[in-house]
Formats: C-alpha cells, sequence, structure tokens
C-alpha cells in the first residue's frame, strides 16, 4: 500500500471529476485522480459558450459551432429556432475534451493514475482507504485519503455503495451512431444547425438529434422506455434521412440520469459529482455544463471540510448548486413530463418552438444558464400563449 495520505481521491476522470480535482489542486490540496481509462464516453457533446467561459476552456476544443437548432414535429414540421448575435451551440469530441480536462488538473498538481474502483474501506489506524483494480497487474491496490469524490458517471459505484438511495436514480437510456459528415450541407444536414427530433416513433418520451461535429455527426436518441429498441430508432433515422450510406465509426450507448440525489455525501467522507450526483438537466439530457459546476461546488466544499474538519461542510455542495439550478431543473422536468408525452403535445410544443418570444427565452436561459427575468412582458405573452396551446385553443399547423 502507498503510504501517501492524500487529501482527496477523486474517482472518475470525466467532467466533473478533472473539474473538482483541478480546483482542488489549484488550491493546493493533495489529490490523485483515479480514472478507467479504455472507453470514451457516449456523448453528443453539445456545450453553451458560458461553459468555455467559466471554466477557461480554449476555443480550439470547438470542433464545430451551430448556430441554429431545428425542431422536428410528428408531422416532419421543421421550426428552425436561430441563435442570433447572442451565441453558439458548441460542439466537443470527448476523447480530445476529456484528456484535456485530466491532463490541466495533472498540471495544476492532480497525480493521474489508471484503475477501476472497487470499493472503500475504512481502518481504525489507517483511516479511509479507496480500493482499486490497477491497469498495471489488475491486482487490487489501496490508497490512503482524508476523501473520496464520486464522480465515476451514471451507474457510480462510489455512489451506490455509500449514498443512499443512489441505485434508484430514474434514467434515460440514450444511444448514437457516430458517422462521418456528408461532404456537402443539405437541407437534411447542416454542419452549423443542430436537428432535433420530438417524435413518438424516435422516442416515446425524450427526443432524436442530428449534432454536427465537423468531420463527423452524432446521431441519437433516448428513452427510458426500457422496451424501447434504440438501435433499430436510429437505423430507421439515417434511413429515412438519406444518411445511411455514411460510414459509421462508432455505436454507443450510456445512461443518463435524470433527477439530482437528495443527498450528495455520506456525512463522513464521501462526496459525489456530475451523473453520479445525477445531475443532468430534465428535457434536454444537457450534462457536461452541469458536471463541471457540481465539480467546482464539490471542490469548495471539500476544501472547506478539510479546513475544518466538518463534514456538515460536505453539504454545501448540493445547497449551492441547486440554489443556482434547481428552478431551471423543476421547470424542465415539468416540460419533460408535459410536452413530451404523446404526438400531439409533440406537434403543439413544436408550434410553439416558432414563436420568437419562446425562442429569445430559450436561447437566452441555454447561454446563461438561469432563468431569464429581464422581459416580464415577455413571460406573460408566452404564458398565455402555452395556456392557449395547453387549452387547444390554438391548433397546431
Ligand atoms: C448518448 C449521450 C449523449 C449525450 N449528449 C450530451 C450533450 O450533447 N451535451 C451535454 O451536455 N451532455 C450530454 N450527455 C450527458 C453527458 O455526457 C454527461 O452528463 C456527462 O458526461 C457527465 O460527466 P461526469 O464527469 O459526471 O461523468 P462521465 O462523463 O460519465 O465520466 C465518468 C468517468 O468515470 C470513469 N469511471 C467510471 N467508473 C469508474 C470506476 N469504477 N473506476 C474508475 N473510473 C471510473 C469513466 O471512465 C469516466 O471517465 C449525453 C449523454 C449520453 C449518454
Amino acid at each position: 500500500m502507498n503510504e501517501a495520505i492524500y487529501d482527496a481521491v477523486v474517482v472518475g476522470g470525466g467532467p466533473s471529476g478533472a473539474t473538482a480535482a483541478n480546483d482542488l489542486a489549484v488550491a493546493g490540496r493533495k489529490v490523485l485522480l483515479l480514472d478507467r481509462a479504455g472507453r470514451i464516453k457516449p456523448c453528443g457533446g453539445a456545450v453553451p459558450p458560458r461553459l468555455m467561459e467559466d471554466f477557461d476552456i480554449p476555443q480550439s476544443l470547438l470542433v464545430a459551432r451551430a448556430r441554429s437548432a431545428r425542431m422536428i414535429s410528428p408531422s416532419n414540421r421543421k421550426v428552425d429556432m436561430p441563435v442570433g448575435e447572442i451565441g453558439y451551440v458548441g460542439m466537443v469530441d470527448r476523447d480530445v475534451f476529456d484528456e484535456w480536462l485530466r491532463e490541466r488538473a495533472a498540471k495544476s498538481g492532480a497525480e493521474r493514475r489508471t484503475g477501476t474502483f472497487e470499493h472503500i474501506e475504512r481502518d481504525e489506524n489507517l483511516g479511509t482507504l479507496v480500493c482499486y483494480r490497477s491497469s498495471r497487474g489488475g491486482e487490487i491496490e489501496k490508497v490512503r485519503t482524508r476523501l473520496v469524490i464520486g464522480a465515476d458517471g451514471a451507474r457510480s459505484a462510489v455512489a451506490r455503495q455509500n449514498i443512499a438511495n443512489a441505485e434508484r436514480m430514474p434514467c434515460v437510456f440514450a444511444y448514437h451512431e457516430i458517422i462521418k459528415s456528408p461532404e456537402t450541407d443539405s437541407d437534411v444536414f447542416d454542419g452549423s444547425r443542430c436537428d432535433v427530433f420530438y417524435q413518438g416513433k424516435l422516442s416515446p418520451d425524450f427526443y432524436a438529434w442530428v449534432f454536427p461535429h465537423g468531420e463527423t455527426a452524432s446521431i441519437g436518441l433516448g428513452s427510458a422506455n426500457k422496451g424501447f429498441p434504440l438501435r433499430e430508432a436510429v437505423s430507421e433515422m439515417r434511413h429515412e434521412l438519406g444518411l445511411g450510406e455514411c460510414e459509421t465509426i462508432r455505436k454507443e450507448g450510456a445512461p443518463i440520469p435524470l433527477k439530482p440525489l437528495k443527498r450528495w455525501d455520506n456525512g463522513l467522507d464521501v462526496i459525489v459529482a456530475g451523473d453520479a450526483a445525477g445531475v443532468v438537466a430534465p428535457a434536454s439530457g444537457e450534462g457536461i455544463y452541469y458536471a463541471m459546476t457540481s465539480g467546482r461546488h464539490v471542490a469548495e466544499a471539500a476544501d472547506e471540510y478539510l479546513r475544518t474538519a466538518n463534514p456538515k461542510a460536505l453539504k454545501l455542495a448540493r445547497k449551492r448548486f441547486m440554489r443556482d439550478h434547481g428552478k431551471v431543473f423543476w421547470v424542465l422536468g415539468i416540460m419533460q413530463y408535459f410536452w413530451y408525452s404523446s404526438d400531439k403535445r409533440r406537434e403543439r410544443f413544436v408550434t410553439m418552438c416558432a414563436d420568437k418570444d419562446v425562442q429569445q427565452l430559450t436561447w437566452q436561459a441555454y447561454m446563461n444558464k438561469r432563468l431569464v427575468r429581464a422581459k416580464p412582458l415577455a413571460h406573460a405573452r408566452i404564458f398565455l400563449k402555452d395556456c392557449a396551446h395547453l387549452l387547444g385553443l390554438r391548433a397546431a399547423a
């Protein structure tokens, strides 16, 4: 066993873990970043400009910038939502993006190791021990630490073993295929546009997408319905869009958690962040920004805990995250529950997206990551239009 005592062992080197490790290392803490290498995280890779600013990410990591989103209804009605002057939707390739984040953490002073977390042991004399299977010989190694940060994704072993009810986290299962992008843009595929399909045949309770990534593109969908044939639906979608012949580079899937856990810490020596804590925005499935934000809150709370030795400090992470994003998650949760539940409602939802006020508020909320209060009149107009749609007073076109 390695005799060094770490301030924190971060399990998982995705956006949440790499951010937490970097922030703690910058704060002067002794950090070990443990990651099970070898698999690129399946992900659409869409990120807001706010992420680039908040986390000091170089623009060179963006492989594409989408300038509009096209919403497609069950009847194939297409509504384009231009972003306008206020920004773009950035696209990152997760193999490059995640490695860049891990390397930054290492440059800030975090030690990197490759291995798979197994479990935590608590020894009267040695304290908290993280046990992991080393990538070298496959044998179990143990390290001593004051705190364990579980950033090991949606089916987090750290959370399931240490946080009450973590195994009950509701999830959407998402599947996508990475294809070579068509060489020229057309109405069907445009390298500067994200296409979002609200069609029950492609997803009975979520949505399907085509996201441009420069030379490649991600085509995928999600559903919480366990029996839904995700692969077949993507294959049908590619066929219908005329993208069936494009070279397939990867096929992969993973769960997306849909609800933040009620507790992120065990009141002793473990705290979780990112997908492990369930922080993905409902309705959109956006998780990268929230993973990094929660990683930062967890690092701050961890630093406070290490300074005071008071485990209550760990609670600050969830409290601060929910203060900033709880309302947005709540509104998006209601949206998903209501608008994604039938093709009739999806049709109305896409019709609503043609409204300029709706477009402006949607993009402002996406760019700024908060509910926008600046235009009370626009809110009132949207509320009235929303009610009219809900009551069926405005027919879906
Ligand atoms: C198909 C799909 C499309 C998506 N599209 C988008 C999108 O376009 N935009 C967006 O914002 N979000 C998207 N998301 C969500 C987003 O990918 C996640 O919310 C985000 O990756 C969460 O980051 P994380 O660091 O918490 O976890 P992860 O990115 O899952 O990272 C977890 C890390 O932990 C490591 N690990 C796991 N188990 C262990 C272990 N036992 N020991 C050691 N290491 C371990 C893994 O190797 C990985 O590096 C998508 C998700 C899916 C599945």
